[in-house]
């Protein structure tokens, strides 16, 4: 049985339909995926209704932009209804961030001599529910002035390059008890990688457990065997899930094809004990 609960579409900066992706899924041999755009539900009902049509199950899912002790951390919340109020009027604020970011983003671009305007990005990003740097990297990219996302990232979009510009992230302590609120369940995404590594110690992992965390991404291809295995150890005196994922974003970035990195079968059925318990607990706290 083979579970990937990390993936990308269309709807944020992944390059496959949510349709595509459970496609690419069913031909990868994976039996079980999440669909886990950034920011947006707005894949779900088309990769449910593939899944039906191709005999893989898809889980439900988000990656939501937070921050936590002044650093970027991603969470993956599992199954949280996505009509939940609350839930849904910070997801607003973080996706309406995304968008005033981008102008701010261009002009940056356009001071540095690159004649790249709103158009080019949404040529690129047409049925983003998210728009983000990576549809701007593929502007860069359909404008001929890199070759390719990590060259556009590298150049002007990471952070300390040109064109970067910060944006609203939820706070994560705050976001890890709405996702309970709604009945879903809460994994933090590859925290060793990038930015979060410098906050997400032992003893913050603790913090974040009490707050009601249910799992960490510990397969990511963005850890060491060094990282894995510490995060394993501090997973398991936490009991919290350990899960494992692609993070596949499509033909957007390369060395994480789908299935490159799974959850352990026991794991993933830890985490449908801890949803179930979720949604009998929903809406209580
Ligand atoms: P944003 O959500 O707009 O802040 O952009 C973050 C996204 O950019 C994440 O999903 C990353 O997967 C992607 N990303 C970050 N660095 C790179 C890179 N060097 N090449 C391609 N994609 C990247
Ligand atoms: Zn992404
Ligand atoms: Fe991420
Ligand atoms: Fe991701």
């Amino acid at each position: 049985m083979l579970i990937d609960l990390h993936t990308h579409s269309s709807r944020s900066d992944g390059t496959d339909s949510p349709r595509a992706l459970v496609g690419c899924a069913a031909a990868a041999g994976l039996d079980v995926i999440a669909i886990t755009d950034h920011d947006t539900a707005a894949g779900w009902d088309e990769a449910l209704e593939a899944a039906d049509e191709v005999g893989v199950r898809v889980v439900p899912g988000l990656e939501i932009s937070c921050r936590y002790r002044g650093a970027g951390v991603h969470l993956l919340a599992y199954e949280p209804a996505p009509s939940h109020q609350p839930l849904l009027d910070e997801l607003v604020k973080v996706l309406a961030g995304r968008s005033m970011r981008l102008p701010a983003m261009l002009q940056r671009l356009r001071e540095l001599g690159i004649g790249i305007t709103g158009d080019d990005v949404t040529a690129v990003a047409a049925d983003a529910a998210a728009t983000g740097r990576p549809h701007v990297a593929d502007a860069l990219v359909a404008l001929g002035v890199v070759i390719s996302r990590d060259e556009a990232f590298d150049r002007y979009l990471s952070p300390g390059r040109p064109a970067y510009v910060d944006r609203y992230a939820a706070d994560l302590v705050t976001m890890i008890g709405l996702i309970a609120d709604a009945g879903g369940v809460s994994v933090i995404a590859h925290p060793w990688g990038r930015a979060s590594r410098r906050v997400l110690s032992t003893e913050a992992f603790a913090d974040l457990a009490d707050a009601g965390l249910v799992g960490i991404e510990v397969d990511h291809n963005d850890h060491s065997s060094a990282d894995r295995a510490a995060l394993r150890d501090i997973a398991q005196d936490l009991d919290l899930v350990r899960t494992g994922s692609s993070d596949y974003h499509g033909s957007g970035k390369v060395g994480h094809p789908l299935g490159c990195n799974t959850t352990d079968v026991d794991q993933y059925d830890s985490l449908r004990d801890r949803l179930r318990a979720a949604s009998r607990t929903a809406g209580t706290a």
